[in-house]
């Protein structure tokens, strides 16, 4: 399967260097149930993992490019989706979890063992996401998990070593995996920024 697409890429961009996006999108994505009310992520720690409980469908799933969010190992996008975080407890071993960096907007609660993201929460209630949490469903092993939808901060990877020759190819291999490359959030996303910005001005 994996060496069909592979192949499909060449012939398409006349390439031998694919790059790995991301293995939730590489081998072709998996689309959300429309039934499905959440799941438990789990570290990668061999025992004690730490667990995180999430009550709901995710909503705006998507690949990021940037340098803040969690990648698996030899990738260079993360994904990453927003649930309610009245919806997200941690439900097991979160002695094990620490913040990243605490000045940040979001604060990433990562396993210390593992370093794996588990989940993020904004604190500052002026930011226009704030009652969200962001979450690597991938760390699931439940499936319906809803599918990425587009591609955030793309030119990022170019910061975390991407050489600027291949961003042609990658966002070809994005456009094909129905994932539209953006070089911030998506349009929807960004505007819900600039709503937000007007009503705190007023
Ligand atoms: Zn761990
Ligand atoms: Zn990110």
């Amino acid at each position: 399967m994996f060496n069909k697409i592979v192949n499909q890429y060449k012939s398409l961009f006349g390439s031998s260097s694919i790059i790995r996006i991301h293995p939730s999108v590489d081998k072709g994505i998996t689309p959300s149930s429309n039934h499905f009310s959440g799941g438990e992520l789990k570290c990668h720690c061999h025992k004690n993992k730490v667990t995180v409980r999430i009550t709901t469908q995710t909503a705006h799933n998507h690949v990021c490019g940037c340098s803040k969010c969690w990648k698996p190992e030899g990738v260079v996008f993360s994904q990453v989706a927003v649930v309610p975080s009245e919806n997200l407890a941690v439900s097991s071993n979160g002695t094990k979890l620490q913040v990243i960096d605490e000045n940040a907007a979001i604060k990433r609660f990562a396993c210390q063992k593992c370093g794996v993201h588990m989940y993020g929460r904004i604190d500052n209630k002026e930011h226009p996401f704030f009652g969200l949490d962001f979450v690597h469903t991938e760390l699931s092993t439940e499936s319906g998990w809803a599918a990425p939808e587009f591609a955030a901060f793309v030119s990022s990877i170019i910061e975390t070593g991407t050489d600027p020759k291949d961003m042609d190819v990658i966002r070809k291999q994005l456009n094909s995996l129905g994932l539209e490359p953006f070089d911030c959030l998506s349009p929807a996303l960004m505007d819900v920024i600039a709503g937000h910005m007007l009503k705190s001005k007023k």
